[in-house]
């Protein structure tokens, strides 16, 4: 399924998907790129309109469900990388992302709150990574134990950006195929 393929992999240096490269990324290239990426998910929210909740076909997710994620996985991947700062090669703790979803905690998502929770989410982490003293960038962590990758936290850092950037290529995919669906 096109949401379980963009597992963060430091040794993968491009995604299939979306093409993202994981060559060395500056923190500053990091947060010009994901302000970039959540101020166009947010668009594309506000641009979906009554269908930012549907899911264009049962192996995808609506744009209000990456856009839920996205904002989880930011705060999640902020969680572990100040772990990482404080402990030696802390475990992190997995997502869970379909089980947040087949649960329902995504039940009460409303567009206006998602697309303020983003940038809210997207604030936290780049404040984080602004403040992380740069001693700290090649400390490690292992992912989580669904993921058993060792990575450094500049490697986490990247992998946030990935995801933001990933998941407003499916709420751009999204778009396009409920558009398509219109009479
Ligand atoms: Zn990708």
């Amino acid at each position: 399924m096109m949401r379980m393929t963009n597992e963060p992999a430091e040794e993968i240096q491009t995604c299939a998907l979306c093409g993202f490269s994981w060559a060395t990324l500056t923190r500053a290239e990091i947060a010009t790129r994901m302000n970039a990426a959540v101020e166009s998910y947010v668009g594309v929210i506000r641009r979906a309109g009554h269908e930012v909740g549907s899911r264009p076909d049962p192996q995808r997710w609506s744009t209000l469900e990456y856009g839920g994620h996205l904002r989880d996985v930011l705060l999640s991947i902020r969680e572990r990388i100040v772990l990482a700062a404080i402990l030696d090669v802390p475990v992190g703790t997995p997502i869970f992302r379909d089980e947040r979803v087949e649960i329902g905690f995504y039940a009460q998502d409303e567009a206006s709150d998602v697309a303020v929770e983003l940038q809210v989410a997207t604030y936290l982490f780049l404040k984080t990574v602004a403040t992380l003293p740069a001693r700290f960038e090649d400390r490690r962590l292992v992912y989580s134990n669904r993921t058993p990758l060792e990575i450094t936290i500049s490697g986490a850092m990247s992998n946030a950006l990935h995801e933001c950037e990933h998941h407003l290529g499916d709420a751009t995919e999204n778009l396009r195929l409920l558009e398509s669906r219109e009479p």
